[in-house]
């Protein structure tokens, strides 16, 4: 840009001269410049001028520009982008890389930066104005802008597959673990209650054995289901916990109302009516659960809470499974 301000200054010098020479000098540097450049009258906007690059840059050859005004042939994509550029110049008397798309006279685009000044050429009112083509700069700007959307994407893509469980698309173990640390650590400080389900599926080995892996992998996802339609609270989160473990935690949540949760969890895959014959204990899949209630406040870390869901579900599978058992840790 730095001949862009050279020549707006030595304009402005020549026109005050009126030196042959200068003139000259400034017709040499106005045609040979790299930014296409017109002078027009600022009373009806009609060219008087424009350089080799403008014909370059717009299709329009200089006999076809001279007369015309840049709204007349289309440079402007509308009137509005027109008004913004005056309305900078007026303020200012001068705008400096204001940057707008423009028409070519084939109807393609370029983007350009304008550069522009008022000046008064023997009396009248003049604008003397500058575009350099920036087409590039901004296509490269898209692709960069392009580029960090499609990393930010992917990087929040693998940050999700890092936390999900690909089987049922319930939170995995490291999420569960992360998320359990963070529920603690938020409950110790506000002194409310923890409770933990955590469900099991009586004799899937055997399911597996009689009905094959994929029955059994599409069994698991139909546990997904279930917990999707009943634990609906935003703040409740369910994990795979393991094989065929699944943990819920809940947040803010007494015994009273993680029981009725489990029971209706219990209940819900009774429903489901999964045939399962070779069950000890039913003609379809059943599952055991336990449950505990804790209050973080006294406590160092979340895993005394863990290992008693643990025992609460072993009880619930010594005690005949497809039952709920629960555990309290309360100060
Ligand atoms: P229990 O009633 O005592 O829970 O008996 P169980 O057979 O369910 O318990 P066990 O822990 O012995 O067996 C769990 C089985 O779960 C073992 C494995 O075959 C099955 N399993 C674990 N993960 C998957 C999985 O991703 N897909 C399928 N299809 N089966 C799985
Ligand atoms: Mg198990
Ligand atoms: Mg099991």
């Amino acid at each position: 840009m730095i001949w862009t301000y050279g020549f707006i200054i030595m304009m402005n010098q020549r026109l005050n001269m009126e030196n042959l020479l200068e003139k000259e000098k400034m017709q040499n540097v106005f045609n040979t410049g790299p930014d296409a450049a017109f002078i027009s009258r600022l009373s009806d906007g009609s060219m008087i001028d424009v350089n080799d690059s403008f014909s370059d840059m717009t299709g329009y050859t200089r006999e076809e520009a001279v007369g015309t005004t840049t709204l007349e042939i289309r440079l402007w994509r509308d009137t509005s982008e027109r008004g913004l550029f005056l309305a900078a110049l007026e303020q200012e008397g001068f705008c400096e890389n204001m940057e707008f798309e423009f028409g070519r006279k084939d109807g393609s685009r370029f983007d350009g930066a304008v550069s522009a000044r008022k000046l008064v050429i023997y009396g009248i009112p003049h604008l003397v104005c500058l575009i350099r083509d920036i087409t590039e700069r901004k296509q490269a700007e898209a692709q960069i802008a392009r580029l960090i959307h499609q990393l930010e994407a992917e990087r929040n893509a693998a940050r999700q597959n890092s936390l999900t469980d690909s089987l049922t698309g319930l939170s995995n173990r490291r999420s569960f673990d992360e998320a359990l640390k963070t529920e603690f650590a938020r409950l110790k400080r506000s002194g409310a209650e923890l409770s933990l389900i955590m469900l099991d599926v009586d004799y899937f080995k055997n399911f597996n054995d009689r009905y094959g892996h994929v029955a059994g992998d599409d069994c698991l996802r139909h546990m997904a289901e279930v917990f999707r339609r009943i634990v609906v609270r935003s703040s409740d989160i369910v994990a795979r916990y393991g094989g065929e473990e699944f943990v819920v935690i809940l947040p803010d949540t007494g015994i009273h109302g993680a029981r009725e949760l489990a029971e209706r969890i219990r209940k819900a895959v009774e429903a489901l009516d999964i045939p399962h014959d070779v069950s000890d204990i039913s003609k379809h899949v059943t599952v055991s659960l336990g449950v505990v209630t804790a209050s973080p406040k006294q406590m160092d870390s979340p895993d005394p809470i863990l290992s008693l869901v643990d025992d609460a579900m072993y009880r619930a599978k010594n005690g005949g499974r497809n039952r709920v058992e629960t555990a309290v840790l309360l100060d």
